[in-house]
């Protein structure tokens, strides 16, 4: 293990990269998120992934996701706006939904793209494409099966040159780094720097002791271990958070390391309160703003 040099996020560093909210915004001051997410076996992602985004104070999110499960979501999110994807069964020939997101990306500030979309040759087209032509300035998150999608292209952090923040846990980052889950295990700071460099990405790491590093190595850690966040959707409200403090204009670095203290004192609280078993991810959406809250 190298010698590596990492700060603990603490709350003095939370509190200064939060966004200020001026009393005479209106919403287009808090940014346009877009989120690519959920597919017909993963249809809650996409409801964790936007519900978080809104809750951590984005201006506008708009969900992007299959056309026969966007009245499902809709239902559940009221004030998100919509954009329904052409379904393709055939797999890998049609990009008309990749064309539809690139249509509308123009007007948003971020991108999510992963969360619950699964790895059929549909979802790696609409990956793939959308990523190859992404308008500049664009803040990108790629996250969960987008980054499984990307572990199946050689060498491709060449192709995708742009910074973003990716967010794999521990199976993610072995399959993006192809090593065993041992080994990143042994040497998560090590790794997830000497990755981070190399792909030229802000990099979650994420697990029980979530470490994040800027392309240039910088590196935050915040120590928690808390079993509430061992469960299922918890990861597709990290991506949101993440989303939305990126559409208030706070920098990929930073909000990655704020999102991850965020989401882990939501968590904590939410430990405190009803117990260690049993919470949803979704209990943590709640959360969000009152954590928020207490840190100003
Ligand atoms: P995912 O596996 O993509 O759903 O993401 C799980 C989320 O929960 C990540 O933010 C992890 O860092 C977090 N998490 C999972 N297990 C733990 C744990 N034992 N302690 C702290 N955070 C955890
Ligand atoms: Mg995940």
């Amino acid at each position: 293990t190298t010698d590596i040099q990492a700060v603990l996020i603490e709350k003095d560093w939370a509190k200064s990269v939060l966004p200020v909210r001026s009393p005479h915004a209106n919403k287009g001051s808090f940014g346009r998120v877009m989120i690519v997410a959920g597919s017909d076996r993963y249809i809650g992602a996409a409801i964790l992934a936007g519900s978080a985004a809104m809750r951590v104070g984005a201006g506008l999110v708009t969900l992007a996701l299959p056309k026969s499960l966007t009245g499902a979501v809709a239902s559940r999110i009221p004030e998100a706006t919509y954009l329904p994807l052409p379904e393709v069964s055939s797999g890998t020939a049609d990009n008309s939904a990749a064309r539809l997101v690139l249509s509308e990306l123009g007007k948003y500030d971020v991108l999510l793209i992963g969360p619950g979309l699964g790895q059929t040759g549909y979802s790696a087209r609409l990956v793939t494409e959308v990523l190859s032509n992404l308008p500049v300035g664009l803040k990108v998150i790629i996250d969960a099966d987008a980054l499984n999608i990307l572990s199946a292209i050689p060498d491709w952090w060449l192709e995708y040159k742009f910074d973003a923040v990716l967010t794999p846990h521990l199976g993610e980052m072995a399959r993006l780094a192809k090593a065993t889950t041992e080994a990143v295990q042994s040497d998560r700071f090590g790794l997830c720097q000497k990755f981070a460099c190399k792909w030229g990405k802000t990099l979650i790491l994420k697990g029980a002791g979530t470490i994040v590093t800027s392309p240039q190595g910088e590196t935050l850690c915040n120590p928690a271990a808390n079993p509430v966040l061992a469960s299922a959707g918890t990861g597709d409200v990290l991506a949101g958070i993440i989303g939305g403090l990126l559409g208030q204009g706070v920098s990929l670095f930073e909000a990655a390391g704020l999102g991850v203290y965020l989401h882990s004192l939501a968590a904590e609280a939410l430990r405190s309160e009803i117990g260690d078993a049993g919470v949803l991810a979704s209990d943590l959406l709640l959360k969000l703003p009152v954590v928020i809250k207490g840190l100003k």
